[in-house]
């Protein structure tokens, strides 16, 4: 039983995403768990800075008390994994030739409802399949038919999703998020997912998928992201939250990670705290629902 932490390196982390990994590890080390950090790096253009962002983030995640079990895991390097994974899936797969504008005309979708591909390319014949792969490289799509999925989320409770006939490798040859995080997890005896709530929606899918696999779906908690004060969301840009540049600001880890503990209710504001302290008191029911309101200026303003 694992639990895990899985960044893209694109950026540094910032506070929300230092918050977020701090849940994952509470949740898993709570309750016995082991707990798993892998890279979701299938993505990414220059190896050189993902491998340079990623070392940031590891020391950041040591940095506040983080202690994971085994080497950390790079998605790059599981091609194999994920090529087996989709030869299991056999004739669930189908070619889609749908360029980006196509999907989204075939999308579109009153507002309110969850867009679903209809399932353009589901019936092409053979024939067509020949003559369109001369105009363009497919995408694979797994055929789910827009089957209903429902996940229970810690936090947020029960979630029912339309899972629709989403895409398990891009027509560039990179396998999707949606599936080689789901083989991962299965893979790696993951059964606790926690992550930001941007990805709540996501997990139909992913549960449907992983059962199609043969897995059980794991649990889920979502973690309110953190906003600026004028509600929008705290982006990757704002490095001025990042360990490295509080630091530099004045502000320490100990600091940091005080704020980041009374923002959860683990903690009152200006306690003292290790990150392993806190495992006894963890418990997802305290967790707030909201999103954590962080004004960057007020921080500046703190050093
Ligand atoms: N790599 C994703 C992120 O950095 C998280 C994916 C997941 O936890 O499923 O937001």
């Amino acid at each position: 039983m694992f639990g895990r932490f899985a960044p893209t390196p694109s950026s540094e982390f910032h506070i929300g995403n230092l918050r977020t990994a701090m849940v994952a590890w509470l949740a898993a080390r709570s309750t016995g768990r082991g707990f798993l950090v892998r890279v979701e790096d299938l993505d990414l253009p220059r190896l050189s800075d993902a491998q340079r962002i990623t070392e940031g983030q590891l020391t950041d995640l040591a940095r506040i008390g983080m202690t994971w079990d085994g080497p950390v895991v790079h998605q790059r390097d599981r091609q194999d994994v994920y090529e087996q994974a989709l030869a299991r899936l056999g004739d669930r797969v189908y070619e889609c030739f749908c360029s980006r504008k196509d999907v989204a005309e075939a999308t579109r979708a009153p507002h309110g409802t969850t867009p679903v591909y209809p399932g353009t390319c589901r019936g092409l014949s053979s024939a067509e399949k020949d003559r369109l792969r001369a105009v363009r490289p497919p995408c694979l799509r797994v055929d789910a038919q827009a089957a209903h999925q429902s996940v229970t989320d810690l936090l947020s409770g029960p979630h029912t999703g339309v899972v629709d006939d989403f895409v398990v490798r891009r027509a560039d040859g990179v396998f999707a998020y949606n599936f080689a995080v789901v083989v991962d997890d299965c893979a790696q005896g993951v059964d606790q997912v926690v992550r930001g709530d941007d990805l709540l929606d996501s997990s139909p899918r992913q549960a449907w998928l992983a059962t199609l696999l043969g897995f059980t779906p794991p649990t889920y908690l979502h973690v309110p992201l953190v906003h600026s004060p004028d509600g929008s969301r705290l982006a990757k840009r704002d490095h001025a939250l990042s360990l490295s540049r509080l630091r530099a600001a004045g502000i320490s880890t100990a600091q940091v990670l005080s704020h980041l503990a009374a923002s959860l209710n683990l903690a009152e504001e200006g306690d003292q705290v290790a990150l392993a302290d806190l495992v006894d008191r963890f418990d997802p029911a305290l967790l707030p629902r909201d999103p954590w309101l962080v004004d960057p200026m007020e921080w500046a303003d703190a050093a």
